[in-house]
């Protein structure tokens, strides 16, 4: 699948892609800049956070992910221990280094104070791990921007120079998105960036997600199976 580029989330807006975790509204507050008077949401929003531990205890997954606006602010996400088959959301898959998305994120008070998001089962669709940094879902979420109608004026993915359209641009032949002004570009962004993004950018669920429009709410959005 290729990205459809009509529409192309901007992962730098806030109200979409709320960047700290004390932005997220409260479970049971039904804050106005979320939800609309009769509790459905206004809007989507996803919750990106990298995960820094994941542990086991009686209740669930602690999965512990840092948001990255501000680095240190890390908060726990649970998870109900879960031993039914086809559930990714087991302690072998929480790896550190990757990243958590969570569709429509509530933060919930716990009994000593701190902050949590509960993931329960029924919103598993809409909850997907990356198998990569933060920085690179990020990275790959703005270069698919600048591809996209708001992208402005189309620009090497390696150096300043606007691409002219004849003779046409080179184009990555693995994810055909990352677009350069010549060969040696391409073979510079290939031999210090691009075969590590390569993968990322070719990613469905990430694709799928940056491509939803985040303005209106028309049901829960769920990442595809892969
Ligand atoms: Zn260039
Ligand atoms: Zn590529």
């Amino acid at each position: 699948m290729f990205i459809n580029l009509s529409h192309v989330a901007n992962v730098d807006n806030k109200n979409h892609f709320p960047s700290k975790w004390n932005e997220l509204p409260v479970v049971g507050e039904r804050s106005p800049n979320h939800f609309r008077a009769d509790g459905y949401a206004k809007r989507h929003w996803c919750f990106l956070g990298e995960i820094v531990s994941a542990t086991k205890n009686l209740l669930g997954h602690q999965v512990v992910i840092k948001d990255f606006d501000s680095r240190e602010g890390l908060i726990s996400v649970l998870f109900p221990l879960d031993r039914g088959a086809g559930n990714c959301f087991n302690l072998k898959n929480f790896q550190v280094g990757h990243t958590l998305a969570i569709m429509n994120a509530q933060r919930e008070l716990l009994d000593d104070e701190t902050w949590c998001i509960r993931v329960d089962r029924h919103q598993y669709p809409g909850v997907h791990i990356f198998p990569y940094t933060h920085d690179n879902a990020v990275a790959v979420a703005q270069a698919l921007y600048r591809l996209g109608p708001h992208g402005g004026v189309a620009e090497c993915f390696n150096c300043p120079a606007e691409l002219q359209r004849s003779p046409p641009t080179r184009c990555c032949q693995g994810c055909r998105l990352a677009q350069y002004c010549s060969s040696e570009c391409q073979d510079d962004a290939w031999a210090h960036v691009h075969d590590k993004e390569c993968v990322a950018y070719q990613d469905v669920a990430l694709q799928s997600l940056f491509s939803l429009d985040f303005t209106r709410f028309m049901g829960a959005f769920s990442f595809p199976q892969q």
